[in-house]
């Protein structure tokens, strides 16, 4: 008996040593960034699940225990963390926040992206808070991971140097990828129900067009403005994401000719996003002496 209670200490012991820091974060695509820099060595959770919108979503007593456990908070700044951050650092107050979106430069929504001015509750201010669609920013909060990372776990730095460098490389062959089609590409104007792809377009110098309206369905003022746009401007594309269903969407699509194309800005791979996104432009760049 005595030796089983030994082992069973022996067990607890070493199991809590080898249990691994828990880092949170909000959405998934920052888990995939994170997770590419932290490699095994954390256990990175995300708090919004898969297909549940971040403007709506209220974290669950479940979220709130396993928060409780978490180390460390990967804080993008986004409206998710204005409404929900001090509710979650109520049931942790040890808990470390590390806001890797603070050496990003954040925009200003433009006159065609339109966004949530009526919606209180989820208020995201006068800055677009969707600044991981962005290649270049995912460069920087890549940075910011490693830069974190590396004063945490300083003995692992070399392997998440190299994880990091490796990481790099990946989005910047895609922002090469991106820069060859559009200098030879007339059509930078694309449409959007809501507005999640401002950085991917100020990125390449091109303009995302919001259908949406102050967070829901557009006036009829708005639509017309758009649909003069789309034939006037020649856009053929548009991204829709899963957890919006816009009939309107459906109908300009139908009606005028854009192609409507499946986009995920919260899914998990964020990167394999971008590249449904260059094979659509491809395609409509490619098409346009037709
Ligand atoms: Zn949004």
């Amino acid at each position: 008996m005595k030796r089983f209670v030994i082992l069973l200490i022996m067990i607890t012991i070493c199991s809590k040593a080898y249990a691994k820091d828990i880092i949170f974060v909000s959405i998934l695509p920052v888990k995939f960034i994170a997770e590419q820099i932290a490699g095994n060595n954390f256990e990175v959770k995300a708090l919004v699940p898969e297909n549940f919108d971040p403007h709506t979503y209220e974290p669950k007593p479940d979220d709130m225990k396993m928060f409780a456990k978490a180390k460390y908070y990967l804080s993008i700044g986004d409206n998710f963390d204005g409404v929900w951050l001090d509710k979650l650092i109520s049931v942790n107050k040890k808990i470390k926040i590390v806001n890797i979106d603070n050496t990003i430069r954040k925009r200003k929504f433009d006159d065609h992206e339109s966004h949530h001015e009526n919606n209180a509750e989820h208020e995201h201010g006068m800055y677009d808070p969707h600044i991981w669609t962005g290649l270049k920013n995912m460069k920087i909060m890549a940075k910011n991971i490693l830069n974190f990372l590396s004063n945490e776990d300083s003995k692992n730095l070399n392997y998440y140097k190299l994880r990091y460098e490796q990481f790099i490389k990946e989005i910047d062959k895609i922002i090469g990828e991106f820069d060859s089609i559009f200098t030879n590409c007339d059509n930078k104007k694309f449409l959007v129900f809501h507005p999640s792809w401002g950085y991917f377009a100020d990125d390449f110098h091109l303009h995302q067009i919001a259908i949406e309206d102050e967070g829901g369905e557009p006036s009829i003022k708005h639509l017309k403005s758009i649909i003069d746009m789309v034939k006037r401007e020649n856009i053929k594309v548009m991204f829709v994401q899963p957890q919006i269903n816009s009939k309107i969407s459906e109908t300009i699509s139908k009606q005028l000719k854009v192609e409507k194309i499946t986009i995920n800005p919260l899914s998990y791979n964020i990167l394999d996003e971008f590249y449904k996104i260059k094979e659509s432009f491809i395609k409509s760049c490619g098409g346009k002496n037709e």
